[in-house]
């Protein structure tokens, strides 16, 4: 069966067009600067990259120029885009009545876009390039896997925010938590490396990136998450904040006369690791600048890291225990210096790691990074939404046939 997962942002479109016989991927690419000039980048295993200035003025003509791609004799991977048996998609957002990876109907299309107030970011471009592929594959089945299903079974202390009850009633207002394909992808391989029934094991993974979440899997599912309405709850950043005290957040409004707009951006994209370290929103230009002594590089650090020990310890305390600990995504899964400041000071919890291994890591596959004897594993998995995302895509669109 081969599965063409793609994953809509607003000005992009990437894709992979897996093998799912062989689990490998025959075609990625990304589409770039959609409705703003437009370039593609298309890679095949063991040949040439093809790049392209091309005019791409929404997402439709975008996927066009990718099926072209995909089947055309010079870059292509396969004759015909009949050959393509499913399309996986990525949707961040799936509201409170979708609670799993679903085939795409027109009432599922409706719902995201009943959606779109609260998902103003990422819900139009995923809708855009569901309805594309709707219109120039329509006999093709279609999978939408969304990032907050696998939050689907969060108990209502966890999620009900504690503001007037009709906020939520009324306007939907509650944590969802988003990063759930890599959290269910991540936490089911650690259980695989480990060797132990998922079901019996307690489970934090931390999804460190530019946005970064944690989410404690208790038997398999997930019981409680870091972020919450949108993204921007939780951990610091690269540009955002994370949770902070709501007031901090009036308060800069009324004092400088900010619009809510403005007040987002100052959040969402000025914040975080960028906005107390003032150089970089990169983890890593900000270690090497606190390795150089500055200390504003050095407290956006520690900020970080601090705040994913908190959420391990509590999520620890929320399952009565913990076995196992998960680090993946940019961050994660690259920077040592970020899980050895993390796994500092915490053997009374049972994480010790070892260092050496800790720093002289295998990247690319699962590592155990755990100190011999250690009571909780520590481990550094690579994380694969698109591949979970065609796994969930397979497995619906064959029970379609
Ligand atoms: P996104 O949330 O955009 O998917 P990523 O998962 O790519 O982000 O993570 C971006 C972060 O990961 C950056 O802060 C960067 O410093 C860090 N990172 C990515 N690759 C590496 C690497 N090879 N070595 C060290 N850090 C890395």
């Amino acid at each position: 069966m081969k599965v063409l997962v793609l994953n809509a942002g607003s000005s992009s479109l990437k894709y992979q067009l897996f093998n799912m016989e062989s689990g490998k991927v025959t075609a990625r690419g990304l589409c770039e600067r959609i409705g703003a000039g437009g370039a593609i980048t298309h890679k095949r295993p063991g040949a040439d990259d093809f790049s392209e200035q091309i005019d791409l003025p929404h997402h439709g003509v975008a996927l066009k120029r990718v099926l072209e791609l995909l089947t055309s004799a010079e870059y292509g991977v396969i004759k015909s885009t009949s050959e393509i048996d499913a399309i996986g998609h990525r949707v961040a957002h799936g509201g409170e009545l979708i609670k799993e990876s679903s085939i795409i109907t027109e009432s599922v299309i409706k719902h995201l876009e009943s959606l779109v107030p609260i998902n103003p970011l990422h819900g139009p471009p995923a809708i855009a390039g569901i309805k594309a592929c709707v219109e120039l594959m329509p006999s093709t089945p279609q999978v939408a896997v969304f990032d907050t299903s696998f939050y689907s079974d969060i108990e209502d202390f966890r999620y009900v925010y504690p503001i007037p009850y009709e906020f939520y009633e009324k306007d939907h207002i509650r944590r969802y938590g988003f990063h759930g394909t890599s959290h269910r992808y991540v936490s089911a391989e650690l259980a695989k490396a480990i060797g132990k029934p998922i079901e019996e094991l307690k489970i934090v993974t931390c999804h460190l990136g530019n946005g970064s979440s944690i989410t404690a899997v208790d038997g398999g599912k997930a019981i409680d998450t870091s972020m919450g309405f949108t993204p921007q709850e939780g951990i610091a950043m690269g540009t955002r904040s994370g949770s902070i005290d709501p007031s901090v957040v009036t308060y800069i409004m009324k004092t400088k006369g900010y619009t809510p707009e403005e007040m987002d951006d100052i959040l969402n994209k000025k914040s975080g690791l960028l906005g107390v370290s003032g150089i970089s929103n990169d983890c890593r230009n900000v270690y090497s600048a606190a390795l150089n002594g500055d200390h504003r590089a050095e407290l956006a650090l520690k900020i970080l890291t601090n705040g994913i020990k908190k959420h391990i310890g509590a999520y620890a305390a929320e399952m009565n225990g913990l076995d196992a600990l998960a680090f993946t995504a940019g961050i994660g899964e690259n920077q040592a210096n970020i899980r050895e400041w993390v796994c500092d000071n915490m053997d009374w919890l049972g994480i010790e790691i070892d260092k050496e291994k800790n720093e002289n890591f295998t990247r690319g596959i699962p590592f155990d990074i755990s100190a011999e004897g250690a009571r909780v594993k520590t481990w550094i998995i690579p994380t694969d939404e698109e591949y979970m995302i065609a796994i969930d895509t397979q497995r619906i669109a064959s029970k379609q046939n």
